[in-house]
C-alpha cells in the first residue's frame, strides 16, 4: 500500500534523509519547510500522512498539529510528530496537540517505515469513515459513525503476555489506570484467551523464557478468532531483526525496551483507537449489506435480494430435475386502505401482513415484498399442488383476522389475491414471473380474495 506522505522540517538535510528512505519503501514524499507552507498543502488535500518536526522558526510543529486536527478539512489527516529523543515530555505535549504517532531523531529506519505504513493503512479506514459520515449527512441522516471519530483510547481490555515477572508486572501498572489489564505467563493460555474474544490489544514481549514471543504474535495473526486483534511488541534493543520480522507478520507496533511509560500509555491508546475504529466500520459495513438486502419495513428481503436468489434456487432445482413453485401476493384494494385510514395505517397492515405470511409458509420457503404491496414467496422443491395449499392457507390467515390498525386502536378487514406458477424444469425466472404474474391477474379479474394457479 502506498501514501503520499509529507515531511515538514526546516533542516533540508533531515527532509532528504526522510525522504530517501520513503521513497526506498515507494511512498509518494512531498516536502515542506515551515508550518504555513505544511497547512497549505494538507489544505489542499495532496497528503495522506505528515511527518512533522517539532522544532521549526516562527510556527512549531506543535501548533501546526493543533491547526491541522482543529480544521474540519484536515483534522482527518495522520501526523507523526518527530521529536528530539532528550525531549521525552514533547511526546507527551504532541499527543495533546492531537498527533497520532510519534518518532525520535535521528529517525530510525525500522520505526519510521512500520509507523508510516500503519498510518496509511489507518487513513484507509478514516477515509471510509469520513465517506459513511458524508453519504449519511447528505441522505439528512445522523451518523452513526460520527461518535467513533471522537474515540480516545480508554477503557480498554488488555493482556500483557510476560512470563518475567517484574518487566509483566511493570507494564500492567503502567497501564491499569486506563484499561482493564490481565497478566498471562503461558502463552499458550494467552491464545486460548485471545480466541476467546474478550481483548482488545495484546502486549506481547518478544523475550519469553521458554518460548519465542514471535511465534505467539504469528499464531494470533493466523487463527481466525484472533485475527483483528491488535498486538504490540515489547523488544529488546537487539531484537531489532526480531522486530522487523513481527512488523511483516502483521503486528501493529512495537516499543523498545527501557520502556517509556508515557510511550507505552499513548502507543495502547493509539492501537485501541484504531481497533474501535475498524470495528465500527466492519459493524457498518455489515449493516449496509443486510440493509441493500433487506425490507425495512417488513423486515422480508427486498426485491434485489428475491432476484438475485431466485435465479440460483431456479439453477438449482432444474439441474437436479426438480422444480420449485413461485407465489406471487397482491393485496385487495390497498389503495383504499391508505385513503380511507391514512399511510401510517396501510403501514401498519403491510408489517402485519408480512407477518402473516411469514408464519404461514415452512422454513425452507422464502418471503420477499416485492414492492409496495406486492410480495413474492419462493417454495423450492414445490409442486403446483402443493404450492396451491400452502397459497390458500396464507389467503385464510389474511382473511381469517381482521388487521389492527391505529396502533391497536381499531381494526380492518383486508384481502389478499395470489398467483402461482411451477417452473416445470424451465430454467428462466422471467417467464416464471409472468406465469404467475398471469395467475394472480385471473385471481383479482374473478372477484379477489383467492388463489389461482397458472395452468402452464
Ligand atoms: P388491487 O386490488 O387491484 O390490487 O388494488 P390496489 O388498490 O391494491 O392496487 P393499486 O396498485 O392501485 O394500489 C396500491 C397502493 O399501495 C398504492 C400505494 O399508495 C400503496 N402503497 C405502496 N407502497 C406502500 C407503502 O409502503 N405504504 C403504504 N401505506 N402504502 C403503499
Ligand atoms: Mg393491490
Ligand atoms: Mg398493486
Amino acid at each position: 500500500m502506498t501514501a503520499r506522505v509529507l515531511v515538514v522540517d526546516d533542516i533540508p538535510a533531515n527532509i532528504r534523509l526522510l525522504e530517501a528512505r520513503l521513497n526506498a519503501e515507494y511512498f509518494d514524499v512531498l516536502t515542506a519547510t515551515n508550518g504555513p507552507e505544511a497547512l497549505a498543502i494538507c489544505e489542499r488535500g495532496l497528503c495522506d500522512i505528515v511527518l512533522l518536526d517539532v522544532m521549526m522558526p516562527g510556527m512549531d510543529g506543535f501548533e501546526v498539529c493543533t491547526r491541522l486536527k482543529g480544521d474540519i478539512r484536515t483534522a482527518h489527516i495522520p501526523v507523526v510528530m518527530v521529536t528530539a529523543l532528550d525531549q521525552p515530555a514533547d511526546r507527551v505535549r504532541g499527543l495533546e496537540a492531537g498527533a497520532d504517532d510519534f518518532l525520535t531523531k535521528p529517525v530510525d529506519e525500522v520505526a519510521l517505515i512500520a509507523r508510516v505504513r500503519s498510518l496509511s493503512r489507518l487513513k484507509v479506514v478514516l477515509d471510509e469513515l469520513r465517506s459513511r459520515a458524508a453519504t449519511s449527512a447528505s441522505l439528512g441522516m445522523p451518523d452513526p459513525l460520527a461518535h467513533v471519530l471522537k474515540e480516545r483510547g480508554l477503557q480498554g481490555k488488555i493482556l500483557v503476555v510476560d512470563d518475567r515477572d517484574s518487566s509483566g508486572e511493570r507494564i500492567v501498572a503502567a497501564l491499569r489506570g486506563e484499561h482493564s489489564v490481565s497478566l498471562e505467563k503461558s502463552p499458550q493460555n494467552a491464545l486460548f484467551r485471545g480466541a476467546e474474544g474478550d481483548f482488545d490489544l495484546f502486549v506481547v514481549s518478544l523475550g519469553l523464557k521458554d518460548y519465542d514471543g514471535l511465534r505467539l504474535c504469528s499464531q494470533v495473526r493466523s487463527l481466525e478468532r484472533t485475527r483483528q486483534l491488535p498486538v504490540l511488541m515489547i523488544a529488546d534493543l537487539e531484537d531489532r531483526k526480531r522486530v522487523l520480522r513481527g512488523l511483516d507478520l502483521g503486528v501493529n507496533d512495537y516499543l523498545t525496551r527501557p520502556i517509556d511509560r508515557n510511550e507505552l500509555v499513548a502507543r495502547v491508546r493509539t492501537q485501541l483507537r484504531r481497533k474501535r475504529y475498524a470495528d465500527a466500520l466492519r459493524e457498518s459495513m455489515q449493516v449496509s449489506i443486510e440493509m441493500a438486502l433487506v425490507d425495512s419495513l417488513t423486515g422480508l428481503n427486498n426485491r434485489r435480494y428475491l432476484e438475485t436468489h431466485l435465479a440460483s434456487l431456479l439453477q438449482n432445482v432444474t439441474s437436479r430435475g426438480g422444480s420449485l413453485s413461485l407465489m406471487v401476493l397482491d393485496i385487495d384494494h390497498f389503495k383504499s386502505v391508505n385513503d380511507s385510514y391514512g399511510h401510517n395505517a396501510g403501514d401498519e397492515v403491510l408489517r402485519a401482513f408480512a407477518g402473516r405470511v411469514k408464519r404461514m409458509i415452512r422454513q425452507a420457503d422464502l418471503a420477499c415484498r416485492f414492492g409496495g404491496e406486492e410480495f413474492v414467496v419462493i417454495m423450492p422443491d414445490t409442486s403446483t399442488s402443493v404450492a396451491q395449499s400452502i397459497a390458500e392457507r396464507v389467503r385464510a390467515a389474511v382473511q381469517g383476522e381482521l388487521f389492527a390498525i391505529d396502533d391497536g386502536a381499531r381494526s380492518i378487514p383486508v384481502t389478499v389475491s395470489i398467483g402461482i406458477a411451477e417452473s416445470m424444469g424451465v430454467n428462466d425466472p422471467d417467464m416464471l414471473f409472468r406465469r404467475a404474474d398471469r395467475a394472480l391477474y385471473r385471481s383479482k379479474n374473478s372477484g379477489r380474495n383467492r388463489v389461482t394457479a397458472d395452468a402452464a
